[in-house]
């Protein structure tokens, strides 16, 4: 048997989500994604079914499952609707994870039981308008005056971070300067509502219309000296490992992707008839069909290996931490390139229909695009594999 195939439980779990996401998201997706509508009953329902709490100790509200139950999770719903997959991939491993990883007992007490639930969410605010790739770049400051951070700078592109009940974004910031030289940065909890702290509108996306998705700005935005995550000028360490499970899950939103064409183009190639038959028989159609099926096998594949070294790694950073970094990159970059790739088959085998938003694989074609930019580029991955295997690239 494959090392890393899905135990019983998890194709339980899986069906389970299928069924939830087939009923409560598949009816109403195309009219949300119309709409740019946010569904927050829908997010809350996510989170009574227990899947923002998937990995989160029971302490916490949470059901203390692995990383790769999360997967499963996010390919299922992202199976449906990538704008939903990535709300719960974001929720989980932008929102919970720092706090989870590195928050003290009381930081974690006081915001994970709330975000467990789905009642509220959180965003981690990394990137900004000159630091996105180069994320070291951060130019957001934090001075601390009076026993408070003083925050000023701006962040853009934030999932989650201005969403009705967004209760809190996690931001890096420059605390000061390291003995090196160079920018000490570090991680700060700030609650949604706190003055000088604004989610500004929303923007007009091309794909993941129903994703929260706000530039924030911070003018004098002060929180307590104790909303600091974990340790003062950790925040660079901080935000890699929480962008390491982030890509296997991007990976995993990727697989749902690649699986819905798949589904798609099976239905509609049966169906569609031309020159006396249906478009299925015709080799030039049915050879793409079965490219989406080797790309839907080898992405799944490295996608649930990656997350099997995470599971056996423990907490973040454990042992066997290079072999996880380099997976979950491999997962990454292979699962988000063919999943673009897979939407640009659908399209295509549904012709002109393909390019009409009354059928999922237009909205597929446009939500497919930012698989390969969020969460480290598809460059900043084949940077991290070249050097994986030890090419000295800068
Ligand atoms: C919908 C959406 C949601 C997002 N959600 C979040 C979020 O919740 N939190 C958050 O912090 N960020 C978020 N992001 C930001 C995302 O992570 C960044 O957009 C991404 O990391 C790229 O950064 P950038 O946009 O600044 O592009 P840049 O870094 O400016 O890159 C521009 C181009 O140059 C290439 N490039 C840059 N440096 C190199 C290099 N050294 N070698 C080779 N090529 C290079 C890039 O690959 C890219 O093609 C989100 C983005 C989007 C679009």
């Amino acid at each position: 048997m494959c090392a890393f195939a899905l135990s019983a439980e998890h194709e339980d779990f899986r069906r389970v989500v299928r069924d939830f996401a087939a009923k409560e998201i598949a009816p109403h997706v195309a009219r949300w994604d119309r709409d740019c509508h946010f569904p927050v009953d829908v997010v809350h329902h996510m989170g009574e079914l227990g899947l923002m709490g998937l990995t989160a100790p029971e302490e916490y509200g949470g059901s203390g499952g692995d990383f790769t139950s999360l997967c499963v999770a996010i390919e299922e719903i992202g199976r449906i609707d990538q704008s939903l997959g990535v709300t719960l991939e974001a929720a989980v491993g932008l929102g919970i994870n720092p706090i989870l990883s590195f928050g003290s007992e009381e930081q974690k007490q006081t915001w994970l039981p709330g975000l467990v639930t789905g009642r509220h969410l959180a965003g981690f605010g990394l990137t900004e308008p000159g630091a996105g790739s180069d994320a070291a770049a951060t130019r957001t400051r934090a001075d601390l005056v009076d026993g408070e951070w003083v925050i000023n700078g701006a962040k853009q592109f934030i999932t989650n971070s201005g969403s009705a009940i967004t209760s809190l974004v996690t931001v890096t910031a420059r605390t000061g300067t390291r003995a090196d030289g160079k920018p000490e940065i570090s991680a700060i909890i700030v609650p949604a509502g706190t003055p000088g702290f604004v989610a500004e509108p929303a923007y007009d996306k091309l794909g993941w219309h129903i994703s929260d998705t706000h530039p924030l700005t911070f003018t004098d935005c002060r929180v307590p000296e104790a909303n600091l995550l974990g340790e003062r000028g950790q925040g660079y360490a901080q935000f890699l490992a929480v962008l390491d499970d982030g890509r296997v899950a991007i990976a995993a939103l990727a697989v749902g992707l690649i699986q819905a064409c798949l589904d798609e183009c099976l239905k509609y190639a049966g169906e569609r008839q031309t020159m006396g038959g249906p478009i299925g028989r015709k080799q030039g159609v049915a050879f793409q069909i079965a490219d989406l099926e080797v790309m839907l096998q080898g992405a799944r594949l490295l996608t649930y290996r990656a997350a099997a070294v995470r599971d056996a790694m423990g907490t973040p950073g454990g042992p066997g931490v290079a072999e996880f970094k380099q997976a979950a990159s491999v997962a990454k970059l292979y699962a988000t390139e063919s999943a673009v790739t897979a939407t640009r088959i659908a399209t295509q085998v549904f012709g002109g229909y393909g390019f009409m938003e009354e059928y999922p694989v237009a909205r597929y074609y446009r939500d497919a695009k930012v698989l390969e930019i969020g969460e480290g580029t598809s460059e900043v991955q084949r940077m991290l594999i070249a050097r994986g295997v030890g090419l000295p690239v800068e």
